[in-house]
């Protein structure tokens, strides 16, 4: 039987050297070497004629030796230089290697080769450096496609190319299908067999192609049950509660000093819809930031609180979780709701009794950070869950505190904009809704991108706005200077401003290595307006509320993702006043201004978002980990949305029919499932 976690020792070809190296990959099991997929791959299987052939390009040749090799010392040291000069019908080409000298009794003069080799043509002769070559009978190294491997450290192209084809031999088409044949049909899809030893040695595209579509629907679809299936376990296996017909919306609703967007009022349709079900609700409320969300949050607990239930609202930091507060209270408490506060600095004292009155149901709402989870929190009677997730919390946080009610329902609030197949995969565990819709009057938030010639003038407008009473936010990218890469440190870029440009104001800084406790004091005085100018890393793109604030100066932009320029620009523009975002750059590739560009045409996030994925690819974008995704091998979520697409219809279709994939058509699928959910609890 074929044993797929064989250490790859005996692989042949593999002695101990290599294995440390190939270790170093990440590769340990035949699995992982079978698995290691090419990066690229280039076709060498096409020749040209010589007298074609272009300055820059790699092409392959079929040419004749028409010299010895000559052995050439050049005047470097240790630098041998080997020449071959070889012609076909149209022209004559020189070749070139250096230090080979094992090549002088391979080449026979009068015989026929193939080369493969990047030409250059400047010296005014046609040459080829280093080449690869091939008897002209044989395709070793040419005359077909050949994989480009991503990372492969001492090992060279063709030796990790060799070794995996050794491990495919030994593979020698005995793996076991795992996609159930009925989707292998419907789907058109080759089988694994076919598709692993395609996906590293095609014939031609249309073979890749294939291989890399079975690879990645696989992976996908893999995925997208997995979801689902958690979906299921925690919505339809349990009774959930049924919050009150008679708790009305509408009632606070019409109290409001505004009135809700369309799309705010769509939303609430959805949760109150859900509540009122017997079903749990599991729901993402997605909406750029300041699209009023906390708003839609307070209107659920209102009728989660009116129906007789506790609720709680969790946020990512103490000033967030403070912010919330202060708005709940100033909407429910006039209502007669009592709400209260939990954060880390909350004292002794006041923590007991918060504690004590949650248990014997006294406080009506609990707000709070992390410091919700402990395990002394405990509530009288808890229905409604609320997260607000600066990025994605995992599963299992929020099953922790969906726990200490009796299947309450939870609703997932996030500012990140996601285009909503990506959602469907991201947090395929929850129904969505979106707010996809700004409150009225905001203003737009003007966006500039400058080099640093420009400084002088971003400067003197910063000033001008300060005296005005405004306050700026400065944006640096790093904690640390890094030398390397000639990045502005949060503390040097301070010194400078507040020794040098903005003595005569008062600048601080603020970054993710300082105390929680001397965070808060800082924002604590900026929301106050004792500072005029506040540096810092991105530990403010939570979502803090400084009306005041009508700047935003964000230092090396080129090295933030666009989701994060937005989600940081959303800062600004909270307030009556005219805000600005100027985004300082280096740098003067495509994408990077491109990306600029996106930034100061558009201050749509979903726009933003699909942008960054289609300049970054996916493997950026998720890359940050910041979305919990989990790496795919193979798939990329922005080049493959066709297959997402249909992967996700596909996905709902078996789960509707089977929804514990009990059925004997769908065994394999249930196999794969299970055993990455005792992988990896925390999705
Ligand atoms: P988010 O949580 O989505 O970032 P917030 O709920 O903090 O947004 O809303 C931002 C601001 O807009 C708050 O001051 C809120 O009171 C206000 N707001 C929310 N909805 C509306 C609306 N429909 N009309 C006017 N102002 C609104
Ligand atoms: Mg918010």
């Amino acid at each position: 039987m074929l044993d797929l976690n064989q250490d790859i020792q005996y692989i042949k070809g593999v002695g101990p050297n290599r294995v440390k190296l190939l270790n170093k990959l990440g590769i340990f099991t035949l699995e992982d070497l079978i698995t290691y997929y090419p990066r690229q791959y280039e076709d060498r299987s096409k020749p040209k004629k010589i007298a074609e052939l272009v300055d820059g390009e790699e092409a392959l040749i079929e040419a004749t030796a028409v010299s010895k090799i000559a052995e050439i010392r050049t005047r470097r040291k240790n630098m041998t230089m080997y020449k071959l000069i070889v012609a076909d019908q149209t022209d004559r080409c020189t070749l070139v290697w250096y230090n080979q000298s094992y090549l002088k009794t391979i080449f026979k003069y009068g015989n026929k080769y193939k080369f493969y080799g990047k030409v250059s043509k400047k010296t005014g002769q046609t040459q080829i450096v280093s080449p690869v070559y091939d008897n002209f009978e044989k395709n070793k190294n040419t005359g077909k496609i050949i994989p480009l491997y991503p990372l492969t450290y001492k090992l060279s192209q063709n030796t990790i190319r060799q070794i995996i084809e050794n491990g495919l031999e030994i593979v020698d088409n005995k793996l076991e299908e795992s996609m159930p044949q009925y989707i292998l049909e419907k789907q058109k899809l080759i089988s694994l067999n076919e598709a692993t030893y395609k996906i590293h040695f095609p014939n031609n595209f249309e073979e890749f192609k294939k291989a890399r579509e079975r690879l990645v629907f696989e992976e996908l679809l893999t995925m997208q049950l997995l979801l689902l299936s958690l979906k299921n376990q925690t919505t339809n296996s349990k009774q959930g509660i049924k919050f009150s017909k008679d708790a009305k919306m509408s009632d606070i609703i019409n109290n409001l000093p505004f009135k809700l967007t369309k799309a705010q009022l769509r939303v609430l349709e959805e949760i109150d819809t859900d509540m009122e079900s017997p079903k749990i609700m599991n729901r993402l409320l997605q909406g750029d930031v300041g699209s009023g969300k906390t708003i839609v949050s307070i209107i659920a607990a209102y009728k989660a609180v009116k129906s007789g239930y506790q609720m709680t609202i969790m946020a990512p930091t103490s000033i967030l979780a403070t912010q919330h507060f202060e708005s709940y209270k100033q909407i429910l408490e006039p209502l007669g709701i009592k709400c209260e506060l939990l954060i880390g600095s909350t004292t002794k004292k006041n923590k007991e009794r918060i504690l004590e009155e949650l248990k014997n149901g006294k406080i009506d709402v609990l707000i709070g950070t992390h410091a919700i989870l402990e395990d002394n929190v405990e509530f009288a009677n808890l229905g409604l869950v609320v997260t607000d997730e600066q990025h994605r919390f995992g599963v299992r946080q929020r099953s922790v505190i969906a726990s200490k009610g009796k299947n309450p329902d939870v609703l997932v609030m996030t500012a990140t904009p996601i285009p909503r197949t990506l959602a469907l995969i991201l947090y395929g565990d929850l129904d969505i809704s979106i707010i996809d819709e700004l409150p009225p009057n905001r203003k737009k938030i003007d966006t500039f991108a400058v080099t640093k010639s420009m400084e002088q003038r971003v400067n003197n407008f910063i000033q001008k706005q300060i005296e005005e009473g405004r306050q700026a936010y400065i944006v640096c990218p790093l904690v640390e200077e890094n030398e390397e890469m000639k990045l502005k440190s949060v503390l040097e870029v301070a010194e400078q401003y507040k020794e040098k440009i903005f003595p005569q104001f008062k600048v601080e800084y603020i970054h993710g290595k300082m105390r929680p406790k001397e965070k808060d004091e800082i924002m604590e005085q900026f929301k106050k307006g004792k500072i005029d100018i506040l540096i810092s890393t991105t530990v403010i793109e939570v979502g803090v509320n400084v009306p005041n604030a009508s700047i935003m100066v964000i230092e090396d932009a080129q090295r933030f993702g666009l989701a994060a320029l937005h989600q940081l620009r959303g800062r600004v523009g909270r307030g009556e006043y005219q805000s600005y975002c100027i985004l300082k750059y280096q740098g003067t590739s495509d994408v990077v201004r491109e990306r600029m560009k996106v930034m100061t045409q558009s201050t749509d996030g979903f726009v933003i978002s699909e942008k960054d994925l289609e300049l970054r690819g996916s493997g950026d974008f998720f890359g940050t980990k910041q979305h919990g995704i989990p790496d795919f091998k193979i798939a990329n979520l922005f080049e493959d949305m066709k297959i997402l697409k249909q992967v996700q219809v596909i996905a709902n279709e078996i789960i509707e029919e089977d929804p514990k994939l009990m059925n004997e058509k769908n065994k394999k699928l249930k196999k794969i499932i299970d055993e990455k959910l005792k992988q990896r609890i925390e999705i």
